[in-house]
This record gives C-alpha cells, sequence and structure tokens, in this order.
C-alpha cells in the first residue's frame, strides 16, 4: 500500500475518532442541551474545513447530522424526529455546516494559492536578477541553466537551442533521456507542458513568434502561467544580450572603420610628400645638366626624404606591433643622462640649429628601461619639440626622482597645445587642429611613446599653454638595487 493512501486511511479515521469521542463525551459524561451538542459538531465541522478541505467536512456534517438525531433529538436510540421543531434545527444544522464548510474550504484555498502565487512571483524575481547578471551571450547561455535550477529548485534542468542544436543542462539527469530529436520536436509546442515522466516541465522558448528551443525542468511545482513567464524571461535575456552585443560589435567596426581612414589619409599624404619631392629630384637629375653643387642639393633633399619615409614606414610598423603587443622588450638598468644623451645624439640632424639644455639633479637613480624603445620616446618628444617650436627657440630637457620612479621631462617655447586637445594627441592619428595643416605629421609618434612607456609600467602627460609652449613628462620605475 502507498503512503499516499495510508495517509488517507489514518486521516478518515482520526476524522471518524473524534466524531465518535465529541458524542461520546456529551452523551455519556456531560449531560447538556442538545443547542451545545450542535455548536460543538459545526465547529468541529468547520475545523475540518479550514484544516482538511471539503470533502472532510462535507461528509462529517451528514455523520455528525445523523448522530445528532439518533444520539441527541427525542425520541433518542431512533432516527425518527417526534418534535418538527427538532427536524427544523437538524436541516438548519446541515446546511449551516454544509455552506460554512464550502466558505471556509474556499478561503484556505485562495490563502495556498496567494501563497503559492507569491513564491512563484519570487522565484522569477529571484531568477531574472540571476540572468541580468551578465551581458555576454556566451556566458549567459552557459548560465541559464544553473540559474534556473537554483532560482527554482529544480533536480534538473536541460537548455536546448535550435540555433546550433546546442544543449546546456544542470542537476542530475532526466529520469529517461531525451534525445536531441525529441528536443527539436518540443522546441514547437505551442505552449508549456507536462512531459511523460509526470515530473517535468517542458517550457518551448521563442524567439517572436519563431520557435527558439526548449527547457526541460524536472521536479518544479510551477503554474502553467508560471513556466510561460520563466520561458519569456529566458527568451528576454538572450534578446536583451544579443542585442547589447551587436550595439558593442557595431560599435567597435565603426571604431576601427574610422581609425582605418585615418590612417589611410594620414599615411597616404605622408608618403606622398616624400615621394613628389624624391621623384622630381631625380627626374632633375637625370633630366638636365645640373651643376656639381645643384646635384648635391638635389641628393640631400632625397637623402632627407628617405629618411623620413623611412621613419614612416617604421612608425607604422612599430604600432602595428605594439597594437598586437608583438614586442619584446628587455628592461635593464639605464642611467638617464645616458639614454638622454643617446637619444640626442640619435637627433641630431633635428636638433642641429637648437639650443637644447639637459638639467639633471645629482644622485638620479638608474631607471629600468629598455635603451633601444627609450630612444625612440626621447627623439620622438625631442622631435616633436623641435618641429612645433620656431626655429631657434630652446629646447629644455630635466628629470626629477620621485618615489620609486623617475619623471624626465621634454619642453618646448612653441605653439603649445589647446586644452581641449591634450588629452586627444595620445589618440592615434590625432592631430592637433592649429598644426595639422601647418606641420607635417602623421599623428603615431605620441600614441607609440605612450605606449612603449605602458609597457615600462610608467605613465606619460602633458601640461601645455597655448603660445606659450608645452612640457611632455613621463615616468620610469627605478631599477631595483643588485641583492649582494
Ligand atoms: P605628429 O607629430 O606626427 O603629428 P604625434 O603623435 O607626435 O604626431 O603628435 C600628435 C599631435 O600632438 C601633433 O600633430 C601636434 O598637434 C601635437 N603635438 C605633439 N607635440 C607637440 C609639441 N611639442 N607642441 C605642440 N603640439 C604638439
Amino acid at each position: 500500500m502507498d503512503a499516499k493512501r495510508l495517509v488517507l486511511i489514518a486521516r478518515w479515521a482520526g476524522v471518524g475518532l473524534c466524531l465518535a469521542g465529541i458524542v461520546a463525551f456529551y452523551r455519556l459524561a456531560l449531560n447538556v442541551n442538545p443547542t451545545t451538542v450542535a455548536l460543538t459538531l459545526l465547529l468541529f465541522i468547520l475545523f475540518l474545513a479550514a484544516r482538511l478541505g471539503l470533502q472532510y467536512a462535507v461528509v462529517t456534517s451528514f455523520a455528525a447530522g445523523a448522530a445528532y438525531n439518533y444520539f441527541f433529538l427525542p425520541p433518542i436510540g431512533h432516527f425518527t424526529i417526534a418534535d418538527p421543531q427538532n427536524l427544523l434545527a437538524l436541516i438548519a444544522f446541515l446546511t449551516t455546516s454544509v455552506v460554512a464548510s464550502r466558505m471556509s474550504s474556499r478561503i484556505r484555498r485562495e490563502s495556498a494559492d496567494a501563497i503559492a502565487r507569491q513564491a512563484e512571483l519570487e522565484t522569477l524575481y529571484r531568477l531574472s536578477r540571476a540572468l541580468l547578471e551578465t551581458d555576454k551571450l556566451l556566458e549567459l547561455t552557459n548560465n541559464i541553466p544553473v540559474a534556473i535550477a537554483l532560482a527554482t529548485d529544480a533536480s534538473a534542468v536541460v537548455f536546448y537551442l535550435l540555433e546550433g542544436d546546442r544543449v546546456y543542462r544542470a542537476g542530475g539527469d532526466m529520469p529517461t533521456p531525451v534525445s536531441m530529436e525529441e528536443l527539436r520536436e518540443m522546441s514547437h509546442a505551442q505552449g508549456p507542458s507536462m512531459a511523460a515522466d509526470g515530473e517535468s516541465a517542458i517550457v518551448p522558448l521563442r524567439a517572436g513568434v519563431r520557435p527558439r528551443g526548449v527547457l526541460l525542468v524536472r521536479g518544479v511545482t510551477l503554474s502553467a502561467q508560471s513556466l510561460e513567464a520563466l520561458g519569456g524571461l529566458v527568451s528576454i535575456s538572450l534578446d536583451r544580450s544579443q542585442a547589447l552585443e551587436q550595439v558593442t560589435k557595431g560599435e567597435a567596426a565603426k571604431e576601427s572603420e574610422r581609425l582605418r581612414a585615418l590612417m589611410m589619409d594620414s599615411i597616404t599624404h605622408e608618403l606622398r610628400t616624400p615621394l613628389t619631392s624624391i621623384k622630381a629630384s631625380v627626374s632633375t637629375l637625370l633630366s638636365s645638366s645640373v651643376s656639381a653643387e645643384g646635384a648635391r642639393d638635389l641628393l640631400t633633399v632625397i637623402d632627407e626624404e628617405s629618411d623620413r619615409l623611412n621613419r614612416l614606414v617604421s612608425q607604422a610598423v612599430e604600432m602595428a606591433q605594439l597594437d598586437t603587443q608583438e614586442v619584446r622588450m628587455s628592461f635593464s638598468a639605464q642611467s638617464v643622462e645616458e639614454l638622454i644623451r643617446s637619444a640626442m645624439e640619435a637627433n641630431d640632424a633635428v636638433l642641429r640649429d637648437r639650443e637644447v639644455s639637459v638639467t639633471l639633479p645629482n644622485g638620479l637613480p638608474k631607471v629600468d628601461a629598455d635603451p633601444v624603445w627609450m630612444q625612440k620616446v626621447l627623439g620622438n618628444l625631442l622631435d616633436n619639440a623641435a618641429k612645433y617650436s620656431a626655429p631657434g627657440k630652446p629646447i629644455f630637457v630635466s628629470a626629477e626622482a620621485r618615489p620609486g620612479a623617475v619623471a624626465i621631462s621634454v619642453a618646448d617655447r612653441g605653439a603649445g597645445i589647446d586644452p581641449m586637445e591634450q588629452s586627444l594627441i595620445f589618440d592615434k592619428f590625432y592631430r592637433a587642429s592649429s598644426q595639422r595643416q601647418i606641420v607635417s605629421g602623421t599623428g603615431m609618434g605620441l600614441a607609440i611613446s605612450r605606449a612603449i612607456i605602458e609597457a615600462h609600467g610608467g605613465t606619460m602627460s602633458v601640461t601645455s599653454q597655448p603660445g606659450q609652449g608645452s612640457v611632455f613628462t613621463f615616468t620610469l620605475r627605478t631599477s631595483a638595487p643588485a641583492k649582494t
């Protein structure tokens, strides 16, 4: 015999015993009037309606009516009723008990419904919060079954997506394994239903009106509406992260397209200018009788413009390498003075007619740096200082010790940079509007320099006043003293 049947038998037996107890108590122990008995029996029936349900209350009403008639209404010991008033009392008793039972049972059902609805709402709320935790589609798809299992206390969840024929699971196994073919078929169902095992809910998922997949949730007691809402929540969260990903992808594509266009502009312009000069110089050299001095001038132009081309191509390559983090830097303890000296030597051509004053405090610690890459950074800053200030204006190079680092600055008395543009000039290809037409450049130098400094664990910044000049400062970590 199963447990359910046993409980049922025990309940009926209990109810019968209680009824017999009340009757025996009033009949044998206490001598009370029939009204008191009727009210006690009514109370008992109301209690049954509230605790066990209508069925128990109605059956007990009739049993109580019969017992009341037999044991308490004259003639006692018979089912006949002598006084018509007592007959009326019995009918009133039966009607009251049946009506009151129905009412109390309905209230009981409604309150149980309300509690269940509230619990279901809480479950859906918990689930919606879990589904909103991530914006990434892949992460969300992986999390959905676990989130459902946690929110609904389901013992097993299977989440199937038609797109890509993918299945995700959480919890234990389904009692009977479900094939992909069955899942595909279930995805096309119209609304939630129960599976053949009687314990798993099948919740089809839709994207608009199109079937999207299905959820199999085992061991939950959610209403059909809540299951539908659960399916809706899952679909909305999938739509949401799909939309967010598309926006992000669209923005990334736009940004990369913008950079590509800027790069094409900058490189074609910068390539064309030196190539035009080289071509013109070579044509002149080939076509006419040029004096030895003229030929020397033209060859100098070709030499300088080839350098420019070379620098441009190197910058493009360096930037691509830094972007893809393909650069290998080898750091070692370097003297700041030495780094500055070698950068000045390498840029001798640019600084030839300049007064460059270098101010370094005594006892400056060594820094952790890759000398080859540092030469590029310092060379860039010195080149810019010369390019963006009038010939003859001085350039100042200085350094100071800071906690754990050394800050190196290159200052000029040039055009300066508009405050609005000071953070932008470190972006790739950005060239300040006031200088763009006057001085040639690619807009890559500072982006490269900053990337190199960041790879060294330092920072780079600028302070500038239009018309007064600019100071570019970067920091490098001091190198740890060698252990003895
Ligand atoms: P490029 O010099 O090739 O244009 P950079 O990345 O080196 O590229 O510099 C970006 C922009 O920052 C320059 O176009 C210029 O507008 C501005 N800039 C850089 N250095 C200075 C400076 N010392 N003085 C004024 N403006 C500068």
